[in-house]
C-alpha cells in the first residue's frame, strides 16, 4: 500500500517515513509502536526544532504533532512545514480543551487532528486520509507530466509537419524557376544552333542573348537563395544608418541613369548609430531600388523622367526610417497583397520572386516592419522601420 518515494520538486517526500512529534515520551513510545504495526518507519522528536532537524534528514511524507508544546508549538510548526514542504501531510494531535486550536490547524492546512487519548479507529482514519491525499496528489504529478510529454510530443510534430510543407512549398517554387531557366537555355542553345549551321550573325545574337540573359537569372536565383539562407545568421554592429543607404545608392546611381531614370538620395538622419547589420541592411534596400528600376522600366509609354528616392530619416524615438519611393508603374491591390511571399513574381521568366520575401525577413529579424503604399500608373513606395535597439 505504501508507495516508497513521492517526489515534489527539489525535495522527494518519503511515504514510509512517518514523523511523530512530542513532548511526552510515553505517547511517543506508544503511538511509534502503533505506526510501526501499520508498516511505517517511525521517527521521533520532542520539540519542533528538533522536528524539524529531523525532517531535514528523513524527509516523511507524514508528520503527526502534538499541539502543545514547550518552545514552539504545534500550530507554529506546521505553518513553517507547510511553508517549506507544501506536500507533507501535518496530522495535529490535540488534548480535550484544544478544540480551537485544532480547528485552527485546518485553517493551516492541516491534514485532519486526532484527540488525545488517541483511538486507533481515528488513527487509521486520519492516516487513511493523509495516504489518499498523497496518492492524489502522485497521481496529478503524474498526469501532469504525461501530459506536458503529450503536449511537447504533439508540438514537435506539428513544427515538423510545418517545416516539411514549407520545403515541400520551397522545392516546388524553386523548381518552377529552374524548369523556367532550363526552358530559356535550351531555347538559346537551339537559335545558337541554328545560327552556326546557317552561319547566320543575326541567329548567333539572339541566341547568345537568350543564353546570356538565364546565365543572368541562375546568378540572381543563386545570390538570393545564398543571402536569403544567411538571414538567420545576422550580424549586428552599432553603425551610421545612413551608411548602406549612401552604399546602396553610390552602386546604382549609375544603373538607374542608364535606363533614363534620375537616382536621388535624401538623408535626414543625425549621425547617432544604431544597431544593425549593415550588410543585411544594404540587401534590403537594393532590392527595393532594384525592383523601382524594374518598374520603371515597366512604364508605359516609356517615360524618361522617372525618378526613384532614397530617404533615410530618424524618428523622435529613436527609430530609423529608409524610403523607397518610385514613379513608376505602381501596382494593383492584387499584387500588393501578395507581394511578400515566396516566389511570387510579376516579371514572367525575369523574376524571382524572393527579394521581397528576403527582406521582409531580414526587416523582422530586426524586429522592425516594412509596409507598402501604391498606386496603379503613378508609383510606389516602401517604407522599412526599425526600432532602436
Ligand atoms: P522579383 O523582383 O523577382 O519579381 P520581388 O519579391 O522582389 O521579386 O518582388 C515581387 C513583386 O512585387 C514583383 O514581381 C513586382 O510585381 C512587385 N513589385 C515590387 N516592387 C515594386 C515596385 N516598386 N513597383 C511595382 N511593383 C513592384
Ligand atoms: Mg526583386
Amino acid at each position: 500500500m505504501l508507495q516508497p518515494a513521492f517526489s515534489h520538486g527539489e525535495n522527494t517526500l518519503r511515504t514510509d517515513n512517518i514523523l511523530l512529534v512530542d513532548d511526552e515520551a510515553g505517547i511517543r513510545t506508544v503511538l511509534s509502536i502503533s505506526l510501526a504495526d501499520r508498516g511505517y518507519t517511525v521517527h521521533t522528536a520532542e520539540n519542533a526544532a528538533e522536528a524539524l532537524k529531523m525532517i531535514e534528514a528523513v524527509h516523511p511524507a507524514i508528520t503527526l504533532t502534538d499541539i502543545k508544546m514547550p518552545g514552539m508549538d504545534g500550530i507554529k510548526l506546521l505553518r513553517t512545514i507547510k511553508d517549506r514542504y507544501p506536500d507533507m501531510e501535518v496530522i495535529m494531535l490535540t488534548g480535550h480543551g484544544d478544540m480551537d486550536l485544532a480547528i485552527d490547524s485546518l485553517k493551516f492546512q492541516a491534514t485532519d487532528f486526532i484527540t488525545k487519548p488517541i483511538s486507533d479507529v481515528a488513527l487509521t482514519v486520519a492516516l487513511q486520509r493523509a495516504g489518499e491525499r498523497i496518492e492524489m496528489r502522485r497521481q496529478l504529478a503524474a498526469y501532469t507530466e504525461n501530459l506536458e510529454h503529450l503536449v511537447e510530443k504533439k508540438s514537435r510534430q506539428l513544427i515538423e509537419a510545418e517545416r516539411l510543407a514549407a520545403v515541400g512549398e520551397t522545392v516546388a517554387g524553386l523548381s518552377h524557376t529552374i524548369k523556367n531557366i532550363t526552358s530559356g537555355l535550351d531555347g538559346g542553345m537551339f537559335v545558337l544552333e541554328k545560327g552556326i549551321e546557317r552561319e547566320d550573325a543575326d541567329y548567333l545574337k539572339q541566341g547568345w542573348e537568350l543564353v546570356r540573359g538565364n546565365v543572368d537569372r541562375i546568378k540572381t536565383l543563386s545570390l538570393d537563395l545564398l543571402n536569403f539562407a544567411k538571414t538567420d545568421r545576422l550580424e549586428y554592429r552599432l553603425v551610421d544608418p545612413a551608411q548602406p543607404a549612401r552604399e546602396v545608392f553610390d552602386l546604382m546611381r549609375s544603373r538607374a541613369e542608364d535606363h533614363g531614370m534620375e537616382l536621388v538620395l535624401d538623408i535626414a538622419t543625425g549621425p547617432a548609430p544604431v544597431h544593425m547589420d549593415p550588410v543585411g541592411i544594404h540587401q534590403c534596400l537594393l532590392n527595393l531600388i532594384t525592383n523601382a528600376i524594374d518598374a520603371c522600366e515597366e512604364t508605359e509609354p516609356v517615360d524618361t523622367g522617372q525618378r526613384i528616392t532614397l530617404s533615410v530619416g530618424r524618428s523622435t524615438d529613436g527609430s530609423v526610417c529608409y524610403r523607397v519611393a518610385d514613379t513608376c508603374c505602381g501596382m494593383d491591390e492584387g499584387t500588393k497583397a501578395r507581394l511578400f511571399q515566396r516566389f511570387f513574381t510579376t516579371k514572367g521568366v525575369r523574376g524571382t520572386g524572393i527579394g521581397l520575401m528576403l527582406t521582409r525577413a531580414i526587416v523582422h529579424r530586426h524586429g522592425g516592419i516594412i509596409d507598402v503604399t501604391s498606386q496603379p500608373g503613378k508609383g510606389s513606395c516602401f517604407t522599412i522601420i526599425l526600432p532602436d535597439q
